[in-house]
């Protein structure tokens, strides 16, 4: 069983267009309203009820406003709920210390609702179009992009500055063959973004670092107009359009670079990297003042500007279609380890693209040195040489003994 997306591009009517955003505000105040409860009532609630705050217990007072306000019932009941689950896992998800405290949605920002799979029905029109059947609003056109397979479990609905747009997450029965293709070692970077150990250098293109420099120059437009003037309006549709332009190029790049290897390689092993950690502000506190901030808002930048998580799901999804599979190994000193005698040197890392060992001379390209070295990792001959056992964590729900390498000698060529 395999779970995706499909993300497609609504044409509404005007009339839908306003039954859209008007379940998206519904659905946003329910959202802001619950929010509220859990953060300033949850004490009076338990002296009075003896209960914590829950979904259920906000499901219910979510029928009680139902039946006092007709704009609220006016809006599908499921969508109200599926908001009310959304909080309650974002707080789920505070308490395991894995997300910040919740915020509240905003308008512009947080335009979403979503459906239940069941709810939901596509039917094709003609080549380009296809349309769904949403309940309470009717059947609202999309842009059949590619086919839908599986079976749908939820909607979801959101508004970008492109426009509105529907995504089905669904469920796929599929069983493929175990894929005897070769193994390559993925090494991220700033400045290759991606590195294999064939010795192919791979790199977002330029124009996202171009766009990026226009939406920050646009960004401090947005702060010089004043708050809710139509020249603010203006600015602030300006940045979100070149926000939604980048992720749309990012994003392309990501599926293209993810279906080639997933094509060509049957493992393909990526160093575990924790993106949050190591964007992580240099900031400090005003007791303990950090060094080099600007420099590090800087690379974290360029780090997000890769999109490292987007391409790791991807390649995840479409390596399991094909029957291969992704691994990882811990990420330490893959820059400074040679990737042919396994010493661990910082002085053999010359420069950003040079790698020269000090022990056994070995010289190569340092992004395509540290893809090879991920690649042996993932071999038990590489952690008997660097003394550690180095385990490997594979990320397909059925786990598979690993395919053989190739010989620490051959490089990790396929
Ligand atoms: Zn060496």
């Amino acid at each position: 069983m395999i779970q995706r997306g499909y993300r497609y591009k609504l044409g509404p009517t005007p009339e839908q267009e306003d039954l859209l955003a008007q379940f998206a505000g519904v659905c946003r105040l329910i959202y802001n309203i619950a929010l509220e409860q859990r953060r300033d009532h949850w004490q009076r609630f338990r002296s009075r009820t003896g209960q914590n705050i829950s979904y259920p217990s906000q499901a219910r007072e979510l029928t009680l406003l139902r039946d006092e306000f007709d704009w609220i019932a006016a809006v599908s009941q499921t969508c109200q709920q599926q908001t009310l689950r959304d909080l309650d896992r974002a707080y789920q998800n505070w308490f395991k210390g894995i997300a910040k405290y919740p915020t509240p949605r905003k308008k512009g920002r947080n335009d979403t609702f979503r459906y239940q799979g069941r709810e939901v029905q596509t039917r094709k029109l003609n080549g380009k179009w296809s349309e769904v059947r949403l309940p309470k609003i009717g059947w609202v056109g999309y842009r059949d992009t590619r086919a839908l397979r599986g079976k749908i479990n939820n909607a979801t609905i959101s508004l970008d500055a492109k426009g509105w747009h529907i995504s089905f997450a669904v469920a796929i029965e599929h069983e493929a063959p175990a894929n005897i293709a070769p193994s390559v070692g993925v090494d991220r970077g700033v400045a290759n973004t991606l590195a294999l150990s064939t010795g192919e250098r791979l790199c977002v293109p330029e124009r996202l670092i171009k766009l990026e420099k226009r939406q920050r120059r646009a960004q401090k437009m947005l702060s010089r107009r004043k708050r809710g003037s139509r020249r603010y309006a203006k600015a602030r549709k300006r940045v979100a359009t070149l926000s939604a332009l980048r992720s749309r190029i990012r994003k392309d790049w990501h599926h293209r670079a993810s279906l080639d290897l997933s094509r060509r390689f049957g493992t393909v092993v990526l160093e575990d990297l924790k993106t949050r950690n190591m964007t992580a502000s240099a900031k400090g506190s005003a007791d303990e003042p950090g060094r080099m901030v600007r420099q590090k808002a800087g690379l974290n930048r360029s780090i997000l500007n890769q999109g490292w998580h987007i391409f790791e799901t991807l390649l995840e999804y479409k390596l399991e279609e094909r029957g291969g599979y992704l691994c990882k190994v811990p990420a330490h000193y893959t820059s400074q380890t040679c990737a042919e005698c396994g010493t661990v040197d910082r002085e053999s890392r010359q420069s950003q693209a040079s790698f020269s060992c000090k022990h056994c001379g070995h010289t190569d390209h340092a992004d395509t040195n540290a893809a090879k070295v991920i690649l042996r990792r993932n071999t038990a001959s590489m952690d008997m040489e660097e003394g550690h056992w180095l385990s490997c964590e594979v990320s397909t729900r059925k786990s598979r003994k690993a395919l053989e390498n190739p010989p620490p000698s051959g490089g990790g060529r396929c």
